[in-house]
């Protein structure tokens, strides 16, 4: 008997598409049809496997304007942002094309024969998606397992699974072989949770929570399953009074605001050294004040709503604490839509629960410090580790302090955390390999080695 779920556009609370979910036996079948998939797909040639992710990433570059409205309306992301994303898959696909024809492996000199090691496709990966970057979290997985010789089988979240199930299709257009790129549209302790017990898929890339990726990681030593985890993050935005204060004032509401904050690199815990904190906090509200947060359709909105009424009351829920002081808060539309206003917390010290949990929403908190030392001990103070911003304009602060914050992707004097060049992931309880650059081949590919007698 199949079930069905309603799409809901969050700006408005509007059911916009009525989908049907996969149960265990249909999450199975598409698992057989990869694999079936997977015996001829490993074996196109690298050239003829390049040109075919060049061809679907042009056709997700002719069908952007599409893409984007799809997550305009299923996601509340603004237009910049849908766009930026839509051509992140396109972007990301060419980077990845480049993969199959420089797959190398190495030739090691041993005695009595040679040595060659190969870089193998693993076989069906299992690809689960958050709902908070739909479409470049399904990329950064499908493009390179892709590229590796793999073949996939993706579950988008169930608040946003259009954008993925128009992927696939252009994938078919582009002429993607059938079941080689699979999507599976149904809930995550269903079809989510049989990715993980199915022998048949043999690797699971997880972006989301963690405490579910601590289940799916747990789930997987039972098969030695090979697993990827992009967890949760409360990244720290470092501002030191040798910085240019007021850019990094007027920048900080985007680094944390930027997706109504439902960012997994959000910076959401502010640290500025005491002496510039009254300048910073001036220039800060400012940039709160004007942050627009309106429909996502228009070009100049900045932030949209959250993504559904059960994560505006998760947020809504972290505030009101004893703990808490609201410095400043930022506008938002009233009506329906899961509207909320930027919200600028002083915790009264680091034991407040706004500062050490991950709220997921347009939420930051401002401490202060007094020294680097200070600065790096009150960065690391947190079980994650997965972004985060320094400013200052000292070449040997900035060298020491980002060697030493425990963070998988920083970035000094402005905020940028994900480029498909470079690799991404994170420390500690944010997530366990890295996704994008030239290190997501290496969680896409097993090595093998081979010594020929001669
Ligand atoms: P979530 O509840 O962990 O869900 C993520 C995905 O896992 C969804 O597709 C979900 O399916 C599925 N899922 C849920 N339970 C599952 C299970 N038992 N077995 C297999 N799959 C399961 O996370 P979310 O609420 O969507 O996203 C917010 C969280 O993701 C935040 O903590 C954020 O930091 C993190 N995140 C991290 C990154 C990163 O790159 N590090 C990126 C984005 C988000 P359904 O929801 O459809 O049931
Ligand atoms: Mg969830």
């Amino acid at each position: 008997m199949s079930t069905t779920f309603d799409v809901i556009n969050p700006a408005n609370e509007k059911v916009f598409s009525t989908l049907e979910e996969a149960d265990v036996a249909q999450t199975d079948l598409v698992i057989a049809k990869a694999a079936k998939a997977f015996q001829t797909w490993r074996d196109v040639t690298p050239g003829d496997r390049a040109n075919l992710l060049r061809r679907f990433s042009s056709l997700v570059t002719s069908h952007r304007e599409e893409l984007a409205q799809i997550e305009i309306n299923n996601s509340g992301h603004t237009r910049g942002n849908a766009l930026w994303e839509a051509d992140n898959v396109a972007n990301v696909l060419n980077y990845y094309a480049g993969a199959p024809e420089r797959l190398y492996g190495k030739q090691i000199p041993v005695g009595g024969g040679i040595d060659i090691t190969f870089k193998e496709p693993i076989g069906v990966v299992g690809i689960i998606v958050p709902w908070n970057f739909p479409m470049p979290i399904a990329g950064w997985g499908f493009a390179a397992a892709l590229a590796s010789g793999n073949t996939v089988v993706l579950k988008p979240a169930e608040l946003t699974p259009l954008t993925a199930i128009r992927l696939a299709e252009i994938a078919l257009e582009a002429g993607i072989p059938e079941g080689v790129f699979n999507v599976i549209v149904g809930k995550g302790s269903v079809v989510g949770n049989r990715f993980v017990t199915n022998p048949t898929v043999r690797k699971i890339s997880f972006t989301g929570s963690t405490a579910v990726g601590k289940s799916i990681m747990a789930g997987c030593a039972d098969q030695v399953k090979r697993v990827t985890l992009e967890l949760g993050g409360k990244s720290a935005n470092v501002i030191f009074a040798d910085s240019d204060v007021d850019l990094a004032a007027a920048s900080a509401p985007g680094a944390v605001f930027d997706n109504s904050g439902q960012d997994c690199c959000a910076r959401s815990r502010i640290l500025v050294q005491e002496s510039i904190f009254d300048r910073f906090m001036a220039g800060f509200e400012k940039g709160v004040k004007e942050f627009r947060v309106e429909d996502p359709n228009l070009d100049s909105s900045q932030m949209g709503p959250l993504i559904s009424k059960k994560q505006l009351e998760t947020v809504q829920s972290f505030l009101g604490d004893q703990d808490d002081q609201v410095a400043f808060t930022g506008s938002a539309p009233v009506g329906p839509g899961y509207w909320m206003p930027p919200t600028v917390l002083l915790p009264k010290s680091v034991n407040a629960r706004t500062w050490r949990k991950e709220i997921f929403g347009p939420v930051v908190s401002v401490l202060t410090f007094k020294d680097e030392a200070e600065a790096i001990e009150l960065a690391n103070a947190s079980q994650y580790g997965l972004s985060g911003s320094i400013w200052t304009n000292n070449m040997g602060r900035a060298i020491r302090v980002s060697r030493a914050i425990e963070s998988g992707n920083l970035s000094v004097n402005s905020h940028s955390s994900v480029r498909f060049w470079t690799p991404f992931g994170g420390f500690k309880q944010s997530g366990l390999g890295r996704a994008l650059g030239p290190d997501a081949l290496d969680a896409y590919t097993e090595t093998k080695n081979v010594f020929f007698s001669a």
